[in-house]
């Protein structure tokens, strides 16, 4: 978000040149942007939370080629699918990856498919048992997944897409066959929950594909709002679509920034400005929007931001983030405990994390003014659709007016979600669930929340 500076990336790490194909990075020393590790990770059929990680990727890998047995006809015209005839390669420091065409072989903390040798590597020291102990082996298995879909695109030989499109279409392989495991097809993952699936997203904020040709297109990645995108259309659509997927048919989120300069140096805004410019905007956006909705007038909505142990006297809250935040329709207002939760957001991710509590704020107060439930499922997904819708406004808006997001400010939205939205209660809505509920919004605007 910029009144006057963009915000720094979400996931602005140490990058590393890829070798070829993909690569997949970790966020690098600064954990400022790191989702808390989740609890309650996932676990493969029949083996305990001791399982070897690199018995988790083979067992992956094969999983993955089970499917596209199956499902690789359907988008060759009927040709057979042909398994990686490379071979599949853990390296450490001490023993690097093979040669993969002209480049030199050495360790990176990465994975990657190697179209000349027609194999896929990993980095077995460091990146998976990392990726395996935070997030669980479901995002392994997303992360070969994501692999073998580079594998797909080169038996395809549909390779001649921008960089990000087949980064994203690689995710979206990937994610129909996370779709296949959700189905219970798989005997190599059984019994995922939504718990798992929100981890494995999780993950995916920490994961970030930098393309070999990545000097001559710095900007050409996608996002990680994009990533969960494509994961989730192929999730919820499967091979069909992602094989369909081209550059004039992928949305894109990119928001350029106003100069590379900015780019270099840009940071937060100040924590105080962000939360008195946010809420000023939201209120804006309201008053412009709600007699749209609903035919009558919005009312300003007082925002109070309180310290802890201190929130102000609320007979029926409507509570957000695990009840450090609320909508009070009895007073009519919002609150958010200040230093536990606005400025843990704001430290952690990032100024647009406040953004998206703020978004939710005045979105469930959208939903109860119009008289719409707004703690059962339905009323958070719609609340959480009201909120994109703003976001919506903020990214389509004309440069000159008031504040605007840069793509880091998605991801920032995304995390927060994440932070504050996981899957809790049976009744309530994944943060998977509630992440593709925002993007509805922020896609296709408040029309699509009715
Ligand atoms: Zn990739």
């Amino acid at each position: 978000m910029s009144g006057r500076r963009p915000l720094r990336g979400l996931l602005a790490g140490v990058l590393v040149a890829a070798l070829s194909g993909c690569v997949v990075v970790s966020s690098g020393p600064s954990d400022r942007s790191r989702p808390a590790p989740p609890g309650g990770l996932g676990r493969m059929n029949d083996s305990s939370a001791t399982a070897d990680p690199g018995d988790v990727v083979t067992r992956a890998l094969r999983d993955v080629e089970r499917f596209w047995q199956g499902a690789y006809p359907g988008i060759s015209d009927g040709a057979a699918f042909t398994p990686i005839r490379g071979g599949y390669h853990p390296y450490t420091r001490s023993e690097p990856p093979p040669a993969c065409g002209g480049q030199q072989a050495q360790y990176q903390p990465n994975a990657f498919y190697c179209p000349d040798g027609d194999f896929i590597a990993w980095d077995a020291e460091t990146l998976i048992p990392q990726l395996y102990g935070d997030f669980g082996p479901l995002l392994v298995g997303f992360v070969m997944a994501h692999e073998y879909g580079h594998a797909i695109q080169a038996r395809l030989r549909a390779t001649d897409q921008p960089t990000v499109v087949l980064e994203q279409q690689a995710d979206c392989f990937a994610g129909a066959w996370t779709a296949d495991v959700l189905a219970g097809r798989s005997a190599a993952f059984t019994g995922v929950t939504p718990a798992q699936l929100d981890n494995t997203v999780a993950g995916m904020l920490l994961l970030r594909d930098e393309p070999g040709t990545a000097a001559q297109n710095p900007q050409a990645h996608g996002n990680a709002f994009d990533r969960i995108r494509a994961l989730q259309d192929g999730v919820e659509k499967g091979v069909t679509l992602c094989a369909g997927y081209r550059a004039d048919n992928v949305p894109v989120t990119e928001v350029p920034f106003t100069s590379r300069q900015e780019a270099a140096t840009g940071g937060d805004l100040p924590y105080a400005e962000a939360v008195n410019a946010l809420s000023e905007d939201a209120q804006a956006y309201w008053q412009r929007v709600y007699p749209q909705l609903t035919g009558r007038p919005w009312e300003q909505l007082r925002v109070q931001a309180f310290s802890s142990g201190a929130a102000p006297a609320c007979p029926t809250p409507a509570a957000s983030a695990g009840g450090s935040a609320f909508y009070c329709p009895d007073g009519d207002f919002v609150a958010f405990d200040n230093e536990q939760l606005g400025q843990q957001l704001y430290q952690r991710i990032g100024d647009n994390a406040v953004g998206m509590l703020l978004g939710d704020l005045f979105a469930r107060a959208v939903q109860d003014r119009r008289g719409a439930e707004t703690q059962d499922r339905a009323g958070q997904l719609a609340v959480d659709c009201f909120a994109g819708s703003w976001t919506n406004d903020l990214l389509t808006r004309e440069p000159a007016s008031g504040i605007r997001l840069s793509p880091g400010d998605l991801d920032e939205a995304v995390a927060a979600l994440l932070a504050f939205g996981r899957a809790g209660g049976r009744q309530e809505a994944s943060a998977f669930e509630r992440i593709a509920s925002y993007r509805g919004g922020v896609l296709k605007g408040l029309p699509s929340c009715t």
